[in-house]
């Protein structure tokens, strides 16, 4: 298929899987229980679809992971770092490799000054929970937003005009080479929807925060409220991986696909949601190729139908054919 971004590696034989299995369990802090094989990505993913990744673990420190990144590398494993899975489709033929999520057991969060020091697993409701309690203000626009601070990093998360770029100082990183690297101000490369992690196999471990002292009952009140809008603006009843496309230069991707008519248009179980049209939804049942087609189908028509291209903001990855 023309959508999706391929994945070039074979399916693992049993004697590959064993041996790195056996490897990863010496390399492991607490054993290899935590390792878990033909992983349906359907569960860890907003969309609720996706096949098998043939590894699938949380790592618990930024040691951990380095020491999880040399074994996949010795067995020429391809690796997929993965946070909330929030901004992402997995193909129904899952991934091939070793997928690393990075989440609760690598979400620690300190304040320095008038900082957050937040590993990369912490999510973006937490992380804007505890500035509130911490009466720093600056995260109420994340609040919503249902990924980690290193999805929200790598994607220069925002909503509501603001975004990851105005409040991330710093950011942690094991480069290529598995060696930690701090990335900050200018380095960071911010800009629509990016960063200077996108596109490459830098994973961010830690991220410091700048923020405003602010009363918390402001704060508090700037969530909640924040937090009605989306409810009654978006399908937050329906799985999905936020906004399906980014927004066109002096458009509203929503608008253009509602002006062609496509709110509801459906294929299979996946749908352009009828609440929002910027929203392609899972409507229980979808397979991930269902909702590759109502992408196509929605950047197809609005095209041709107003000559705009709509670029994806949710990335496909995995083993698609
Ligand atoms: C209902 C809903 C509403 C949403 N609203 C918004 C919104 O208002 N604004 C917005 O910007 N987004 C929104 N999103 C999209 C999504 O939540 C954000 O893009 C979020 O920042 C993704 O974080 P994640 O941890 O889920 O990343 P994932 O989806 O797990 O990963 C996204 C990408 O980041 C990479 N990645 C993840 N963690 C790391 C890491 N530690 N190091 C390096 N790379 C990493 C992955 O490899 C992948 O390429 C919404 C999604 C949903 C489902």
């Amino acid at each position: 298929m023309t959508l999706a971004d391929r994945q070039e590696h074979p399916q693992l034989t049993v004697s590959q899987r064993d041996l790195f299995a056996a490897d990863l369990a010496i390399v492991l802090a607490s054993g290899s229980d935590r390792l878990r094989r033909a992983e349906p990505m359907s569960g860890h993913t907003t969309f609720r679809v996706g096949g098998p990744a043939d590894f699938f673990i949380e790592p618990s420190s930024a040691a951990e992971l380095s020491a999880i990144l040399r074994t996949a590398r010795q067995h020429r494993l391809p690796v997929t770092v993965l946070g909330n899975g929030s901004n992402v489709v997995v193909a129904d033929r899952g991934i091939r490799g070793v997928v690393i999520s990075l989440g609760q057991p690598m979400a620690a969060i300190r304040r320095e000054g008038d900082c957050l020091v937040v590993q990369a697993g912490a999510l973006l409701s937490s992380v804007a929970a505890f500035a509130a309690r911490e009466g720093l203000g600056g995260l109420a626009f994340a609040s919503g937003i249902p990924g980690t601070i290193g999805g929200a990093v790598m994607m220069n998360a925002g909503a509501y005009d603001h975004c990851m770029a105005e409040v991330a100082r710093s950011t942690r990183y094991l480069d290529s080479e598995w060696s930690e690297q701090t990335a900050a101000g200018q380095e960071l490369a911010f800009g629509y929807r990016t960063s200077c992690f996108k596109g490459t196999d830098r994973i961010v471990t830690e991220t410091t925060v700048c923020l405003t002292p602010q009363d918390p009952a402001e704060i508090l009140a700037e969530m909640a409220a924040l937090a009605v809008r989306r409810r009654t603006s978006q399908p937050l009843e329906l799985p999905s991986a936020g906004s399906a496309f980014k927004r066109p230069p002096g458009h509203y991707a929503g608008k253009l696909i509602s002006d062609c008519g496509l709110k509801g248009f459906c294929i299979g179980g996946a749908a352009v949601s009828t609440k929002h049209a910027g929203f392609i939804v899972n409507l229980g049942q979808a397979t991930a190729s269902d909702v590759a087609a109502v992408f196509n189908h929605v950047q197809a028509t609005v095209e041709r139908e107003t000559g705009i291209l709509l670029e994806r903001e949710v990335l496909f990855i995995g083993d698609w054919d």
